[in-house]
């Protein structure tokens, strides 16, 4: 069968469909990375995420995809040798653990199951077990299952020791309310190409008091360079209203960030996160009405993606090739040990509508198996 549309339409979680007011402005003319007039541009739109974040400091824009955030503040936060705690329920909680192994540090791994949020007691226990452990990192939306799990309860635990917190907040910021402040949150990452609806290129992140207190015992540590939060925030320091960081700044994209935030604002954050919670229980009731299985409950999914079961002795794989070859929607398969049992469908862009999962509800009903 060909279908007529030949470009694949995005309905996996993340990359997104990008809206096109946003698309042209990344393909505006390239602006220098710095100068007064460039450098309150990149200020004022950084300022901006402020809100998104629920921080009072202000977010750092470090180019590169959602890990390079991560790597920055893990690697720039801890030396070799000292002890983090990883909560895991998904592959993305794997990624953490494998990211502070290459970094040289010493990982306490907390496994919770796959179809349900971490326990945040089993985060205290390790803690108590581990009171030399200086930081704690977890993934907001498990992305590989959909999960999103406790950062404020966890964040009550780290908070009562002591201990920092890092969080894997790519798929969830703008998307999901999240409140770095208020949940005592020290290292908070994202990235673009998820729930703030632009292209792939930047990894807004946003440090805590505390957590620059982490990052300035060691000025030098030997992570590198272009990650080391203490050279990018010694830019900030010195030329912060003319070139704020080491690097040359992806201008386009940080110009796509502002025409986002701003349709962003124009619709109010509030506004933003009711619309992505409708259209998810739209979407969810309207599949199970049609016989399609949710992975796990309703309310322990975030609201900006969904996973199904696959039917029985159907690998999910070929529901994926099915959506793509016939249907020209890109939806997910499984990750790590779900291999071949759910498939992922992402409602995390802002333009995405229920229009375009009724799309996929009628693709997914067509498949053969
Ligand atoms: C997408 C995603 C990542 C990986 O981000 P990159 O931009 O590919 O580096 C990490 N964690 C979560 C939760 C994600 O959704």
């Amino acid at each position: 069968m060909q279908h007529p549309r030949k470009r694949l339409k995005l309905m996996m979680p993340g990359p997104v469909e990008v809206d096109p007011a946003v698309l042209a402005a990344m393909a505006e003319p390239v602006r220098p990375h710095y100068g007064a007039e460039w450098t309150e541009f990149y200020n004022q739109t950084a300022g901006m995420l402020r809100v998104v974040f629920g921080t009072a400091q202000l977010p750092l824009l470090i180019v590169g995809s959602g890990a390079a955030g991560i790597e920055a503040c893990l690697g720039s936060a801890l030396l070799r040798g000292e002890k983090v705690i990883v909560g895991v329920n998904g592959f993305f909680g794997e990624m953490l653990v494998e990211q502070a192994e290459f970094l040289g540090l010493e990982v306490v791994q907390v496994d919770g199951p796959w179809d349900r949020p971490l326990d945040p007691q089993r985060i205290a226990a390790a803690l108590d077990a581990h009171p030399d452990a200086i930081l704690v990192a977890v993934v907001h939306h498990e992305t590989s299952t959909t999960l999103l799990n406790p950062v404020a309860e966890i964040g009550a635990e780290t908070r009562s020791r002591g201990t920092a917190l890092l969080v894997d907040a790519i798929s969830s910021i703008g998307g999901v309310p999240f409140e770095m402040d208020a949940w005592g949150v020290d290292f908070a990452c994202t990235a673009t190409q998820k729930c703030l609806g632009n292209p792939p290129g930047l990894a807004p992140i946003a440090v805590s008091e505390r957590g620059w207190e982490l990052v300035s015992r060691h000025p030098h540590k030997d992570h590198g360079w272009y990650l080391n939060l203490h050279l990018w925030r010694d830019y900030i320091a010195n030329w912060g209203d003319w070139h704020p960081y080491p690097i040359t700044m992806a201008t386009n994209n940080v110009v796509a960030l502002r025409k986002s935030l701003d349709i962003l604002f124009e619709e109010g954050l509030a506004s933003r996160f009711r619309r992505f919670e409708q259209t998810a229980s739209y979407f969810r009731s309207r599949a199970e009405r049609d016989g399609l299985e949710l992975y796990t409950r309703s309310e322990w999914m975030a609201p900006v993606a969904t996973a199904f079961r696959s039917p029985p002795g159907i690998a999910s794989g070929r529901i994926v090739t099915h959506m793509s070859e016939n249907y020209r929607l890109k939806i997910a398969g499984a990750l790590s040990q779900l291999e071949g049992q759910i498939y992922r469908i992402g409602h995390m862009s802002p333009i995405t509508t229920e229009g375009d999962l009724d799309e996929v509800i009628e693709a997914l009903m067509a498949f053969q198996p």
